[in-house]
């Protein structure tokens, strides 16, 4: 795209999760319409756009409809199918590139990619039979982690291995599902950091500060900023970024998923052609937010600030957990934000909070409005 989307234009997003939510909020803002493509009528973006088709990602018509509304389109998960996006990008611009979801949606590809662009990752081999299986397993001394190749997240579709026996191995392909699988060598890291970046489509590229993210059952419970990282390392996460942004012709945001080893080296281990969990907090700690900054990006806006004005914690709040909301709230240094999903099962994120600490400054309290400021030392 050569001109900028004008005020009034229509982005259309695939996928009407808390992702599709926020990053709809954010255009409008910008003066931008939406229009949401997902199955799900009670869809947390549902209420915050101004179109919402309910219809299968793959259904003709729906796509057909979808494309003559919007100006632009991008997605904000990364199981739409393949051949949707392609077909829409028959049409009319898509972002990030389809190249990017099709690596991402293979963690095969996806490894195969970061190698070939310069990227560590962990070693890894292609398994679609147990005894596929037990020669990687033995190749990485009985330690690994397998994955199903594809349609995993959070966690999801994996087994890890500390010390193989053939019993373990014996059923394991038919055990996860009989699908094509992937091998990863089981690394020993010291901790797990994202770096959330953006590109244009004329080519520059922003990076936030890198978070420290902590799991907890394969989800992301908490993410910290700034990660306890060297600035080198720090330098070297936001550089492997700009090297995938940069190999993929992309344009958007990325996500992309490191493990920090003992001597500070950097494996990646996955990344996210969209808006990403550990990038919430920038909502809270910066001037753009990474939806706002997809948004620029997807509508040819220049990118923006990625400065940090204070440190922060974000925290998922799963299932239960949003009835600490109106606690939070209370506290003058958070920031919260729920989706809207009506059902609030186990494990299921419902909201996210972030709250700031002092930079190298101090938060001050204003006694008459309670409200926070910040001041620089
Ligand atoms: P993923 O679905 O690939 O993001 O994996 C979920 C979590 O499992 C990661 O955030 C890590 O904590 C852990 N994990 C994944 N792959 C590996 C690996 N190769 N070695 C050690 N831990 C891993």
């Amino acid at each position: 795209m050569t001109k900028a989307l004008a005020p009034g234009a229509t982005i259309g997003i695939v996928g009407g999760g808390q992702l599709g939510r926020m990053l709809a909020m954010a255009a409008a803002r910008l003066g931008y319409h939406t229009a949401v493509l997902e199955p799900d009528r009670n869809c947390p973006a549902a209420e915050v756009t101004g179109l919402h088709i309910s219809a299968p990602f793959d259904n003709g018509k729906a796509l057909e409809r979808f494309a003559s509304v919007s100006d632009v389109v991008t997605y904000e998960f990364e199981n739409v199918p393949v051949s949707a996006v392609r077909s829409l990008n028959e049409q009319l611009p898509v972002y990030p590139p389809p190249e990017a979801l099709e690596a991402a949606q293979d963690r095969l590809a996806e490894k195969i990619f970061l190698n070939s662009a310069g990227v560590s990752t962990a070693p890894f081999a292609s398994v679609d039979n147990d005894e596929e299986l037990a020669r990687a397993l033995a190749r990485f001394g009985g330690r690994g982690v397998l994955k199903t190749r594809r349609m995993g997240y959070d966690g999801k579709g994996q087994r890890v291995f500390r010390s193989a026996t053939r019993e373990e191995v014996k059923g394991c392909f038919a055990h996860m599902g009989g699908v094509p699988l992937v091998l990863e060598g089981l690394m020993a890291f010291e901790r797990e950091i994202s770096v959330i970046a953006a590109r244009a489509a004329d080519g520059s590229m922003v990076a936030y500060d890198p978070a420290e993210n902590v799991h907890r059952d394969g989800i992301l419970f908490r993410s910290t900023v700034p990660a306890a990282i060297s600035p080198t390392t720090a330098e070297t996460a936001r550089e492997a970024a700009f090297t995938i942004l940069s190999a993929l012709g992309y344009v958007g945001v990325i996500g992309v998923e490191f493990f920090v080893m003992a001597n500070g080296t950097l494996i990646a281990n996955e990344f996210a052609p969209r808006v990403h969990n550990s990038g919430h907090w920038t909502e809270a700690a910066c001037l753009v937010s990474q939806f706002e900054q997809h948004i620029r990006a997807v509508a040819g806006l220049p990118l923006g600030s990625t400065t940090r004005h204070a440190d922060c914690v974000m925290t998922n709040l799963l299932g239960a957990e949003q009835e600490q909301a109106t606690a939070l709230l209370a506290e003058p240094d958070v920031m919260l934000h729920l989706y809207g999903k009506a059902e609030a099962r186990p494990g299921r994120k419902m909201g996210h909070y972030t709250r700031l600490l002092p930079l190298d400054g101090e938060l001050r309290h204003n006694p008459a409005g309670g409200s926070a400021s910040l001041q620089k030392g």
